[in-house]
C-alpha cells in the first residue's frame, strides 16, 4: 500500500536507478516528491495567439514546428526554429544550440516560454533562448495528452537532466495521486481540524492535487505567486510546524531556572548615576522590558532591535549594571575586535562617573598570551565585573565566576537559535540580550531568533539631521577630496572606506568582518550566472593601504590621515580608534572593519569607494557611522566604470531612503532570504514550499495558531490529532531543520 512515507523506489515505474538520481535531490519518499512543487505554470488551455503577443512581454505559446536549422555564425552555432500558428509565425533562437540538432521535426507541437522580442527585420517576433517542451502528438499515449495539453500545466525544476524533467515529474506525481486516491487515510491531515476550519484551508489531499494539477479556471497569476488556497495550505503547514517547534522550545526554556535580579532603589540610583543623557522614550521602554525580564526567575532571552544610531549601547550598559549591582558578572560580546575595543573604551568612559569603581576587562584575540591568561584568571576568580570581548573568544574559552548577563552585539549578523556555550562555575542560567541593527519584520525576527522576546528602539536620539547621500563617479574624485578638506577645516572628521586591505598583489578582502554580501563572490552564484559577470569585468580595486599612502601624500596632504583595517593587531587598532575618537585624526582610511558600531559623533563625511562592491546592509551600516551628532552629514558613494544592474539598484535605494526598514526589505527582495540571512551559517531552516519573505503573512498566522495550539491543545484537538501532530513535529524538526535538540 502506498503511503506518504513509502520509499520512492517502490513506486510503480521508479526503480533503484531513478531512486538513486532522486536521492541526490533529497527526494527519498513519496511525500518528498509530492512536495516538489511546480515553479511555474503554463496555461495550455487558453494558449496565447501569436497575433496578440507584444515585444517585451514574457509569454508561453504553443505552436507547430515549421522548420529548424543550425546556423554556423562566426562566433557560435545558433539553433533557429520557426514555430507557426496558422499564418502567424515566430522565430525561436538558442545560442550554442548544437545540442538541439535533430530534436525537432516539422509538424511537432511545441510549447515555448520566454521573452518576446521584435525580430531584427522589424516584422515578426522572436524569442531568444526560450524554455521549450515538445508536446505529445497523436501517436503518444493518452496520459501524456491529458497531462501536457488542454490544461494549466505545471512546470518543474528538473530532478535529473532531461530524463527527470517536467514531463517525467508530471506523470510520476499524477500516478501517485491516482494511486493514493483509492486509499483513505494515506494522506492524513497533519493540521488539527479546528485549525483548518478556522483558516478555511482545503484538505491536504485536495491541496496536493490542485497545486500540481490546478483545476481549469484557476487564476494563473495566483498560481505563479503561490497564492492559491492549495499553496497556502501547504505553506501554512510547513510554517505551522516551524512555529510549533519554536513555541515548544520557548516553553521548555521558560521552565529553566535563571537568576531573579533585584532593581531596588540602590540599583536604580546606580543606573541614574551613569546616564550620560536623557534617554529617549523608546530607550526607557526597552530598558523597562529588559529589567522586568531580569527580575523574573526564568532566564531572559530578549532581542533588542534598533536601527543604526538608535542608541542600543546605553540600554545594554544599563542592563549590565543591573547584573553587576546584584553581585554578578556581565559579558558583552562584539562581532569584531575594533567594536569590542570601542565598547570597552566607551564603557570605561561612562562608568568612570560612578562612585563605585567597576572593574572592566577587555578580551580580544590579539592580546598576547600572557595578558589573555591574566584576563581569564580575573574572570574566573570573580575579580572583574564586566567583560568585553569578541564572540568567539568569550564563548569558547572563558569560565566565569558568577555570570549573570550576556549581551550579544550582533548588529546585522545572525546567530539564529544561538546556543550559548558559556561556562560557569555556578549553575544558574545567565540572562541573554541580543542586539541587532537589522530592522527585519517582527515575526521574521522572532522566527530567526527562535525563542527570543523582542524590544524595539523605534526612535532616534534627539537632534539628528538627515544624511545627504550622493553618488559620484570616480572622475569627480578631486571634488570629493576638496569637499573632505572643507569639512575638516570646519572641524569635522571623515571616513574613507575601501573594499580591500591591500592590492593589487594581495587583493585581500577584509577578513575581520567578511560577509558574503556581494553575491558574485559566492561560487554557487558564479555557476548560475557567469554571463552577467563577464559583461562587467572587475576594475583593479583600490585598496585601503595603497590609498592611505596616496591620499596623505597627495589629495589630502596636510591633513592628519589614519589607517584602520582588520590585520592590524589589537594595540594598533586601539591606538588608531582612540586617536580618531579624540579628534587627533582628521580622515580615517578604513575597510569594513568600521562597518558596525563605530561611534564618533564628530565625523560628518563617509566616502565609500567602489560602492558597487558592497551589499545594501553594509552600505547602510557604513552610512550609519555619520549623522551621529548635530552637524549635517554626508555619505558619498563613489563608483567607476560599468556596474551591474543589481548594484545600480542597491545604490539607487541608498540615495532614495535612509530608512533601515525600507532598505532591509529591499535587500531581502534583491537577495532572497537565503542569502540575506546567510541561511546555512545562520542556521535558518531550508523550507520546501515556504518562502519567508513572500509568505510573511502566513508566517504570522502560523505563529498565532501554533501558540494557540500549545496553550489549548486539549480543547483544540482530539487525542489522535495531538499524537499525530507531536510525531510530525519531531519528524519535521529532525529531518528538515536539523534543530532537534532544544536549547
Ligand atoms: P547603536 O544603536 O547604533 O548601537 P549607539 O548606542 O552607538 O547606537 O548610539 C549612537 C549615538 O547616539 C551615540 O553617540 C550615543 O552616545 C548617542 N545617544 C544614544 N542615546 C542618546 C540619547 N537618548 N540622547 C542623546 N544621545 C544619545
Ligand atoms: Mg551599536
Amino acid at each position: 500500500m502506498l503511503t506518504l512515507e513509502t520509499p520512492i523506489q517502490f513506486v510503480k515505474g521508479i526503480g533503484p536507478t531513478i531512486a538513486k538520481m532522486l536521492a541526490e535531490k533529497e527526494i527519498l519518499t513519496v511525500e518528498d516528491l509530492l512536495m516538489h512543487l511546480p515553479f511555474r505554470y503554463e496555461d495550455r488551455l487558453n494558449p496565447r495567439a501569436l497575433s496578440e503577443l507584444k515585444p517585451g512581454e514574457t509569454a508561453s505559446v504553443i505552436g507547430e514546428v515549421r522548420g529548424a536549422v543550425l546556423l554556423r555564425t562566426k562566433k557560435m552555432p545558433i539553433f533557429e526554429m520557426t514555430v507557426g500558428q496558422g499564418v502567424q509565425s515566430l522565430k525561436a533562437m538558442w545560442f550554442h544550440g548544437k545540442y538541439l540538432e535533430g530534436r525537432f521535426h516539422a509538424g511537432q507541437t511545441v510549447a515555448l516560454y520566454g521573452k518576446v522580442d521584435a525580430s531584427r527585420s522589424g516584422r515578426g517576433l522572436k524569442m531568444i533562448q526560450p524554455q521549450f517542451e515538445i508536446l505529445p502528438g497523436g501517436n503518444d499515449d493518452a496520459l501524456d495528452r491529458v497531462l501536457e495539453v488542454g490544461r494549466i500545466t505545471p512546470v518543474y525544476e528538473s530532478l535529473g537532466g532531461s530524463k527527470l524533467a517536467s514531463r517525467w515529474i508530471r506523470r510520476a506525481v499524477w500516478n501517485i495521486l491516482e494511486e493514493l486516491k483509492g486509499i483513505p487515510e494515506t494522506l492524513p491531515s497533519f493540521l488539527p481540524r479546528s485549525v483548518l476550519r478556522r483558516l478555511d484551508l482545503p484538505s491536504r489531499e485536495q491541496a496536493l492535487r490542485e497545486v500540481h494539477f490546478p483545476p481549469a479556471g484557476t487564476a494563473l497569476g495566483q498560481l505563479q505567486a503561490a497564492g492559491t488556497p492549495a499553496h497556502k495550505r501547504l505553506i501554512f503547514e510547513e510554517l505551522f510546524y516551524l512555529e510549533l517547534g519554536l513555541e515548544v522550545k520557548r516553553r521548555k526554556f521558560q521552565e529553566k531556572t535563571g537568576i531573579a535580579f533585584e532593581t531596588d532603589e540602590k540599583v536604580r540610583a546606580a543606573l541614574r548615576e551613569i546616564l550620560p543623557f536623557h534617554p529617549t522614550a523608546a530607550q526607557k521602554r526597552a530598558l523597562g522590558e529588559i529589567a522586568a525580564d531580569m527580575r523574573r526567575p526564568a532566564p531572559m532571552r530578549r532581542l533588542l532591535q534598533g536601527d543604526v544610531g538608535s542608541g542600543k549601547t546605553i540600554v545594554a550598559l544599563e542592563a549590565m549594571l543591573i547584573a553587576i549591582e546584584n553581585g554578578h558578572q556581565a559579558a558583552l560580546m562584539a562581532p569584531t575586535e575594533i567594536l569590542a575595543t570601542q565598547h570597552y573604551l566607551s564603557a570605561k568612559r561612562v562608568l568612570e562617573k560612578a562612585q563605585h569603581k567597576y572593574r572592566i576587562t577587555l578580551l580580544t584575540g590579539s592580546l598576547d598570551a600572557d595578558r589573555k591568561r591574566a584576563a581569564r584568571r580575573r574572570i574566573y576568580e570573580g575579580e572583574t565585573d564586566l567583560v568585553i570581548g569578541t564572540h568567539a573568544l568569550i564563548e569558547e574559552k572563558v569560565e566565569f565566576a558568577k555570570l549573570g548577563l550576556v549581551v550579544v552585539d550582533e548588529q546585522h549578523r545572525f546567530g539564529v537559535l544561538q546556543r550559548f556555550r558559556l561556562m560557569k562555575k555556578d549553575g544558574g542560567e545567565p540572562d541573554v540580550l541580543v542586539m541587532t541593527a537589522t530592522p527585519i519584520p517582527r515575526t521574521l525576527a522572532l522566527t530567526l531568533y527562535g525563542d527570543l522576546e523582542l524590544s524595539v528602539l523605534d526612535e532616534s536620539p534627539p537632534g539628528r539631521t538627515p544624511i545627504v547621500t550622493r553618488r559620484v563617479s570616480d572622475e569627480r574624485a578631486d571634488e570629493v577630496w576638496d569637499f573632505v578638506r572643507k569639512q575638516v577645516k570646519k572641524g569635522h572628521q571623515a571616513y574613507v572606506v575601501y573594499p580591500v586591505i591591500e592590492g593589487p598583489k594581495g587583493d585581500q578582502p577584509e577578513l575581520d568582518f567578511a560577509l558574503p554580501d556581494e553575491a558574485p563572490e559566492e561560487p554557487s552564484q558564479k555557476a548560475k550566472k557567469p554571463k552577467t559577470e563577464a559583461l562587467f569585468p572587475k576594475l583593479p580595486l583600490k585598496s585601503a593601504t595603497d590609498m592611505y599612502e596616496r591620499l596623505r601624500a597627495q589629495e589630502l596632504s596636510g591633513l592628519r590621515v589614519g589607517l584602520l583595517h582588520g590585520r592590524l593587531d589589537a594595540d594598533e587598532k586601539e591606538v588608531v580608534m582612540r586617536r580618531f575618537l579624540r579628534g587627533e585624526i582628521d580622515v580615517l582610511i578604513a575597510t569594513t572593519v568600521i562597518e558596525v558600531g563605530v561611534d564618533v559623533p564628530n565625523a560628518t563625511v563617509m566616502v565609500i569607494e567602489h560602492a558597487e562592491r558592497f551589499g545594501l546592509a553594509q552600505l547602510h551600516q557604513l552610512r550609519g557611522r555619520v549623522g551621529r551628532g548635530g552637524a549635517k552629514s554626508y555619505c558619498i558613494l563613489m563608483t567607476g566604470g560599468k556596474i551591474s544592474p543589481s548594484a545600480e539598484e542597491r545604490l539607487g535605494a541608498m540615495v532614495e531612503t535612509q530608512d533601515g526598514f525600507v532598505l532591509a526589505e529591499r535587500d531581502l527582495e534583491l537577495r532572497g532570504p537565503g542569502e540575506f540571512f546567510g541561511t546555512r551559517q545562520a542556521g535558518l531552516p531550508d523550507f520546501r514550499v515556504a518562502n519567508l519573505v513572500r509568505d510573511r503573512k502566513l508566517l504570522e498566522l502560523a505563529k498565532v495558531e501554533a501558540a494557540r495550539f500549545v496553550a489549548k491543545a486539549k480543547e483544540e484537538a482530539t487525542e489522535e490529532e495531538r499524537m499525530r501532530v507531536a510525531s510530525r513535529l519531531k519528524d519535521a524538526w529532525q529531518r528538515r531543520y536539523g534543530l532537534a535538540e532544544a536549547g
